[in-house]
């Protein structure tokens, strides 16, 4: 089929949580500009309201109010959310833990967890609703042209789309990414984490749960109807292995793994195993190209953070982006991109370093660092001011003051 238009200001490659939330976002600020939204796949929307989806994200307040700004939140609301007050982590080789709880803050929650396909099927919900984007999917694109003044895609039925600037949100593997010739700087990792969604004997208690075992972090993130999400990390072969095992031995060794915090696992969904990476890409933007989301950096699921810092990325961009266009600035130009660039890279940096760090750190049989570890895990529980500090950080209530202070 040709397409009817086939010049955009913008292309977005990907339409997932990152590359929707973006097009979404610069409409909204942006009236006049022109958005082509491709993604490779058609997101299938109708699922059993009695399933949970294996994906789940802990969504931060800054990402919150991103989607309170772009007329999302509501919708994510009407679908399904599960809030949580408290989070609880501890350490399985020794008497560390920590516990944080909302009205400590004065916060009503942490945070939310979310289905991610909840969180998609939101965006694109808006997305239908905003005429300034044309949502094309399931599209493929055969080839990529960066020229001086456009970048040209073309696609397999052979329409060639051209735009002044082309974002890549195409996730971790990010085709556009490749295209482009950008190289990335990561650490192997060897985990994988193995996702399925519980239901135990005991409710969770809106709390997020988190055990450092030292194969990986395993995590119980609640949903709603006494429901938890599980994400277990650990080496690639013992995930295989917990999947091939029968529902009823991965639910004991499952309750086992966590000391039977919520007693009896009483029943398993699907299992599925997810190779983790850890990367950040040498650079973030070209000539008339941004990557965004998973494209240019992609951590550890530990800390909940991946999407989150995502969505910081858009809010970064579109700013940027809709500063230039304000100024009648070309918004492809290598000078706009890099101002994107110098403010995301540091934050995403020291939140991939610091990932890498506690994990290594809780992955140590060192007897000297498991002992510190244990202190830290209580001193931080005792030093309220220490535990504000850093579930300020984790809520993304920092994110939110600098964007304040920069308007
Ligand atoms: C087990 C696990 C648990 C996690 N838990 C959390 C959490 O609690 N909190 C959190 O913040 N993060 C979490 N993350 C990280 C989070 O899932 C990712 O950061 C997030 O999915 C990245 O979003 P994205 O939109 O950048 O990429 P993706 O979600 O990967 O979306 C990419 C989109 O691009 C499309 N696409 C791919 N290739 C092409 C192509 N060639 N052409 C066109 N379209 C293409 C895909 O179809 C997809 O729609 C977790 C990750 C894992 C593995």
């Amino acid at each position: 089929m040709i397409k009817e238009k086939t010049n955009y200001d913008i292309i977005i490659v990907g339409a997932g949580m990152v590359g929707a939330t973006l097009a979404c976002g610069l409409a909204e600020e942006a009236e006049n500009l022109s958005i082509g939204l491709i993604d490779a796949n058609a997101p299938n929307f109708d699922w059993d309201n009695n399933s949970f989806d294996m994906r789940v994200s802990a969504i931060t307040r800054a990402s919150q109010t991103l989607f309170k700004n772009i007329d999302v939140w509501e919708k994510i609301l009407e679908l399904r959310v599960s809030p949580y007050q408290d989070m609880y982590v501890w350490d399985a080789e020794g008497k560390g833990k920590v516990h944080f709880d909302s009205a400590d803050m004065g916060e009503a929650d942490l945070g939310h967890i979310i289905e991610n396909r909840v969180i998609v099927k939101a965006l694109h919900q808006r997305v239908a609703e905003i005429s300034n984007i044309d949502l094309l999917c399931p599209v493929k694109i055969e080839s990529i042209n960066f020229h001086d003044d456009k970048t040209e895609l073309v696609l397999d039925d052979q329409t060639t789309l051209s735009t002044k600037l082309v974002v890549g949100a195409d996730g971790t593997r990010s085709w556009i990414r490749q295209q482009a010739d950008i190289a990335v700087k990561g650490w192997d990792f060897d985990q994988a984490a193995l996702v399925t969604t519980v239901k135990t004997e005991k409710h969770h208690e809106n709390t997020a749960w988190q055990r450092f075992l030292k194969t990986g972090p395993l995590a119980f993130l609640p949903l709603t109807d006494g429901y938890s999400s599980i994400v277990w990390s650990t080496s690639p072969d013992e995930a295989k292995r917990l999947t091939e095992i029968s529902k009823n031995d991965f639910a004991k060794e499952l309750e086992q793994a966590f000391e039977s915090k919520l007693g009896k696992i009483e029943s398993v969904a699907g299992r599925a195993v997810f190779p983790l990476r850890l990367f950040e890409t040498l650079n973030y933007v070209k000539p008339r190209l941004a990557l965004v989301g998973d494209a240019a950096h992609t951590i550890h699921p530990l800390a909940g953070q991946g999407v989150n810092l995502g969505l910081s990325d858009v809010a970064s961009l579109m700013t940027v982006i809709v500063e230039a266009l304000n100024d009648k600035k070309d918004i492809g130009d290598l000078k706009v991109l890099r101002r994107y660039e110098r403010w995301r890279r540091a934050d995403n940096r020291s939140m991939l370093v610091a990932m890498d760090g506690i994990k290594r750190l809780f992955g140590s049989e060192l007897s000297v660092i498991k002992d510190l570890r244990n202190a830290g895990l209580n001193l931080t529980d005792r030093i309220t001011p220490l535990k504000n500090v850093l579930m300020r950080q984790a809520m993304g209530l920092n994110a939110l003051k600098m964007d304040s202070n920069s308007k």
